[in-house]
């Protein structure tokens, strides 16, 4: 993607991590280590970090902290999750487990922030947890060599965050709506919002109107997902999912997901510029 803005006359810069960004008369200006660059409209796409000087606000469910590592699992655990994602619920908190690129699994997971310090508070005891959430977890994991030195972590996530206007620069992916991670649609979130602004900008709409639709396409497909995660992290709802009919959890999944295109996003950009 970021070759092919390149043909399409982008200037990439890689590696430079932006300081600042604040109102130069009638621009913007972003601060630079190597200086500034200075731009009419700006988009703000900083995933799960915020820039300074522009926090978001806190989500509906934002007490998870979530952690990421990377496995070799035994042979017969690589066999029987071959194809598949695993999701496993345990006390205040989930996780999904599914074989990744070069022959490795990724386990990502969330647990509430109480849950985390009765564990010990770090990475040992949590993960000790959602090994233990199910007889199959166990299993797989038995045998799993880490592949990181030390998981990633990322701690305050807005879960259910949901942007309705802007006070100037376009926001973009997590930093315009935050869907819980067990959707897996985050991803998708994302790209339709950078294709959305896209289209938006060489239409000549200002930010908040774009601001607005985008919200309008995540809203209830995040209000919902926000809903069952804060429900899925209780012990008893959990025990309750168990003997809910996998039609049930397909049409609830389905409710979470990106619903077809809004009809100024579905030409392709190169035509919408033409
Ligand atoms: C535990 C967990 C599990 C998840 N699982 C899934 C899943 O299975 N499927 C799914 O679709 N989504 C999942 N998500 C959500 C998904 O990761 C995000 O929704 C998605 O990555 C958001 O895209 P983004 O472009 O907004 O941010 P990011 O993907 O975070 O990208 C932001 C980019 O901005 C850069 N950046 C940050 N600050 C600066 C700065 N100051 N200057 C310059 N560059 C900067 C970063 O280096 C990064 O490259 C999960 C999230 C979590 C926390």
């Amino acid at each position: 993607m970021l070759r092919r803005a390149e043909t399409n006359g982008a200037r990439v810069l890689r590696g430079a991590s932006a300081r600042g960004l604040a109102r130069d008369g009638e621009r913007w200006r972003v601060s630079l280590p190597a200086g500034a660059v200075t731009a009419r409209e700006v988009a703000l796409a900083t995933g799960k970090h915020d820039l300074r000087g522009h926090p978001r606000p806190s989500g509906p469910q934002g007490d998870l902290v979530g952690f990421k590592m990377h496995f070799r699992l035994g042979a017969d655990a690589r066999g029987a999750l071959s194809g598949r994602v695993e999701i496993g619920l345990f006390p205040r908190g989930y996780g999904g487990l599914e074989p990744i690129e070069d022959d490795r699994a990724n386990l990502c997971f969330v647990i509430s922030q109480a849950a985390l310090a009765a564990s010990g508070g770090g990475w040992a005891g949590a993960f000790d947890r959602v090994r233990a959430c199910s007889a199959r977890f166990e299993a797989l994991l038995a045998d799993a060599t880490p592949l990181f030195e030390r998981p990633l972590a990322i701690s305050r996530i807005p879960y259910g965050l949901v942007r309705r206007t802007t006070e100037g620069p376009w926001l973009i992916g997590d930093q315009a709506a935050v869907i819980p991670s067990f959707a897996g649609e985050g991803v998708t979130f994302a790209l339709h919002g950078a294709a959305l602004a896209a289209r938006a900008m060489l239409a000549g709409k200002p930010a908040a109107a774009f601001q607005a639709e985008l919200a309008r396409d995540v809203g209830s497909q995040i209000r919902l997902a926000t809903a069952l995660s804060r429900m899925i992290v209780h012990a008893p709802v959990q025990r309750l999912a168990q003997l809910v009919a996998p039609a049930v959890v397909r049409w609830l999944a389905g409710a979470t997901r990106l619903k077809a295109p809004s009809p100024s996003s579905a030409a392709p950009v190169s035509a919408a510029r033409g």
